[in-house]
């Protein structure tokens, strides 16, 4: 058996799959509080993150003893986490020494303005050749750059040579492997290669890169493959355990969706939606807004592989804010039943660009914008409209990645806690006019962490052969629609993403 702990952006789960027939075994799930100390700022209790961590992993533990599996067949560990998200501790207390900044933070907005405008000709795209990102509140290394700005803590800690930076996977793996009694203080290429710190050619951290953002590599951690041993579980029932998978969370799902071949591609609708797009050996750039990323490294002694990114920012996080905002749902669930009263929008078109807009736009002054209001409009129309704008903003983004690549993507697999929501999966395949399948088992991101901690060398209880990964059974939506029609509502939606981009002028 292999395990892995999925830290998301709204919740923790830790999961366990049997590593011959990729069968979920048990798994237990927490949420986890985000606050909004300001507009546009988003924190999470590195702590609380940690504890979550150790509270599904010990309630795991007790249902599969309920379940008479024994928990000694649990023989690694992987990781995968929200990327981007940005935290410091102490290493010689252990104590973090701010929130975690999650990766939707807008703080750092002035610091890009700064950045963007000290380049030659103002290009938000200087640092792309080496990091295959724009400069965007969106990735690490502007987000530590304000910690060590605006927090005297991280500051006095950096002088003293006690400060340990990190994202979400390398404050839990350096936690769990004993923290500061010799905890190991690592991340993997993937995590790596969001920081904007990292040479994703070189598959380092670039000297010239710290200097553009003056942040000493001393309190880096060290970057490895994605399938290693890192360390040991050093308390709790699985104490001993190898800690051997590291991946960002959309990495993650790639392997999980067994996309190991140039050209495949899968979507994870979570709070974001992310659509990755394996590009095998060799990082492709983008000519289209898109991200160039390292999609994965199995193994110390196994070449990189790269994937072409379209992120956006906005996905389930609006489902979310219709519950918790503006409390037209009370549960995520309920708001498939509400667009599906309706069956349309009735020519409202939402756009959620609560933090600007992402992928292809990179447009962080945009806002939210909701048009083609009429009396007749109602909260289900909203909602419908809510879901649209997830497929919409989807489709821009597989748009680009088809004319990044000149070969259009057939089909595009799909996962992510939206998923389960069936009249956005068909919604989806209409407005693309591919079909979208979806994985019978949904937790794909999990999957693939447990499988790069499986097969790491010295552990070796998952195979990554194509010919010995177990055959995944999958539901497919067709398009439905006309592609008339199709296109008559994204020309519509277009229109309304100019209007998010220019609302003040
Ligand atoms: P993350 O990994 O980013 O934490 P998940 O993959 O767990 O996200 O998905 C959770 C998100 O999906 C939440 O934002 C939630 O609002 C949304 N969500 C979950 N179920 C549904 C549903 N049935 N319909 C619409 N949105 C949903």
């Amino acid at each position: 058996m292999a395990a892995s702990s999925s830290r998301g952006t709204s919740s923790t789960r830790f999961l366990v799959f049997n590593a011959k027939t990729a069968e979920l075994l048990s798994h237990h799930q927490v949420e986890i509080n985000q606050s909004f100390p300001k507009e546009g700022w988003v924190e999470e209790d590195p702590k609380e993150i940690l504890q979550s961590v150790y509270e599904c992993m010990e309630r795991t533990c007790e249902k599969l003893t309920q379940l008479n599996i024994d928990i000694s067949n649990i023989k690694a560990i992987g990781v995968t986490n929200q990327r981007e998200t940005t935290l410091v501790w102490d290493k010689e207390t252990g104590e973090p020494l701010y929130n975690a900044i999650v990766w939707l933070d807008l703080r750092t907005q002035s610091t890009v303005e700064r950045l963007i405008n000290k380049t030659p000709g103002r290009n938000k795209n200087h640092l792309k050749h080496k990091t295959g990102l724009p400069i965007s509140t969106y990735f690490s290394a502007v987000k530590l750059r304000w910690l060590m700005d605006n927090v005297d803590e991280v500051a006095e800690a950096v002088l003293t040579h006690r400060a340990m930076f990190g994202t979400v996977d390398s404050w839990l793996i350096w936690c769990l492997t004993g923290g500061k009694s010799g905890g190991v203080h690592c991340t993997d290429v993937t995590n790596a290669s969001r920081t904007m710190l990292f040479n994703i050619h070189t598959l380092d951290w670039d000297p010239e890169l710290c200097k553009y953002f003056d942040i000493p590599m001393e309190i880096l951690p060290k970057v490895r493959s994605s399938s290693e041993i890192y360390g040991l579980m050093k308390s709790g029932s699985l104490s001993g355990i190898p800690i051997s998978g590291c991946l960002g969370d959309q990495s993650a799902a790639l392997v999980g969706q067994m996309c190991f071949q140039e050209g495949q591609a899968k979507n994870t609708y979570g709070t974001g939606c992310f659509l990755l797009r394996n590009t095998g050996a060799k990082p492709v750039m983008s000519d289209h807004g898109l991200l160039t990323t390292v999609a994965y490294k199995l193994g110390r002694d196994k070449p990189a592989c790269y994937a072409l990114e379209g992120s956006v920012a906005i996905a389930g996080a609006v489902v979310r804010w219709l519950k918790d905002n503006l409390g037209i749902i009370q549960t995520s669930t309920e708001l498939e039943k509400l667009a599906a009263s309706v069956g349309t929008s009735y020519g409202c078109y939402f756009v959620p660009a609560f933090s600007g807009l992402y992928a292809p736009y990179w447009e962080p002054s945009a806002r939210g914008i909701i048009c083609g209001l009429t009396q007749f409009t109602n909260k289900s129309h909203l909602a419908f409209a809510a879901l649209e704008a997830v497929c919409f903003q989807t489709r821009e983004i597989l748009d680009a990645m088809n004319q990044d690549s000149g070969i259009p993507l057939t089909q595009l697999q799909v996962d992510g806690g939206m998923t389960s929501n069936r009249l956005l999966m068909q919604l989806q395949a209409d407005i693309l006019c591919i079909p979208v399948v979806k994985p019978s088992m949904p937790e794909t991101t999990a999957l693939g962490a447990a499988m790069a901690a499986g097969a790491a060398e010295g552990v070796s209880v998952w195979s990554l052969r194509p010919e010995d990964l177990s055959e995944v059974t999958s539901e497919k939506f067709e398009p439905q629609i006309n592609p008339e029609e199709s296109e008559f509502r994204y020309a519509r939606w277009k229109k309304a993403v100019q209007r998010a981009m220019n609302w003040e002028t």
